[in-house]
């Protein structure tokens, strides 16, 4: 049996700084892209998913490990502004720590947003989306996958997101699923199209199986 586990909650050390959003960000592409995940429901928050707990969140790289990620309970907005994003200055894996600044916490999922780019400088961009045709599809479509005992937003799914780096499983399928976190899947490419389509073509490969 799955545990069930409430979205949304914070499980890493944040230090945050409170600041105005900076007109200097540049959330075109990030947020068209979020509006039209949020569309396809891959992003949202509805009373009868996971107990009406907003889901999926989505981030961009900027410079270095640094990246901008939409707020934590934003997933229910259609459409978010400047004001519902952060950036990610820093991450401390080994003390499950994590240093961000902007006018609202980062989504609870930012520690697995920053392993992925710790990987692979050529990463750009992350979508992590809740779909459940996509997570049962995972062996069927042999999906890469962080095992069923490793939870969200802890410093296990970094690591666990670690492995799965080095397996060499991600080299040619830039997507996972998370087997303990009911619907949960990463995908994330060198730009937004690539991390979408690979998101939305392997929705298509799922819904195709039935
Ligand atoms: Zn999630």
């Amino acid at each position: 049996m799955l545990k069930q586990e409430t979205e949304g909650v914070i499980k890493y050390h944040l230090n945050h700084e409170f600041t105005a959003a900076n007109p200097k960000w540049d959330i075109v592409a990030i947020n068209t892209w979020r509006t039209l995940l949020y569309q396809l429901k891959l992003i949202g928050q509805h009373a009868d998913r996971y107990m009406g707990y907003g889901y999926g969140n989505i981030s961009q790289r900027t410079e270095g490990e640094q990246f901008l990620i939409s707020g934590t309970q934003t997933s229910g907005i259609a459409k978010l502004t400047l004001e519902n994003y952060c950036l990610v200055e820093a991450t401390d894996l080994a003390s499950n720590t994590l240093y961000s600044s902007g006018p609202c916490n980062p989504s609870s999922e930012a520690l697995s947003h920053a392993s992925v780019y710790q990987h692979d400088k050529s990463i750009q961009c992350v979508i992590h989306a809740h779909n459940p045709d996509i997570w049962h599809a995972t062996k069927d479509l042999k999906l890469p996958c962080i095992a069923q005992g490793v939870a969200y937003g802890t410093p296990d799914m970094a690591h666990a997101i670690n492995q799965l780096f080095h397996s060499g499983r991600l080299k040619h399928q830039s997507l996972f699923t998370m087997l303990g976190h009911k619907d949960g899947v990463f995908s994330f490419g060198q730009d937004f199209p690539r991390a979408a389509f690979t998101m939305i073509n392997t929705l298509a490969s799922a819904r195709q199986l039935k």
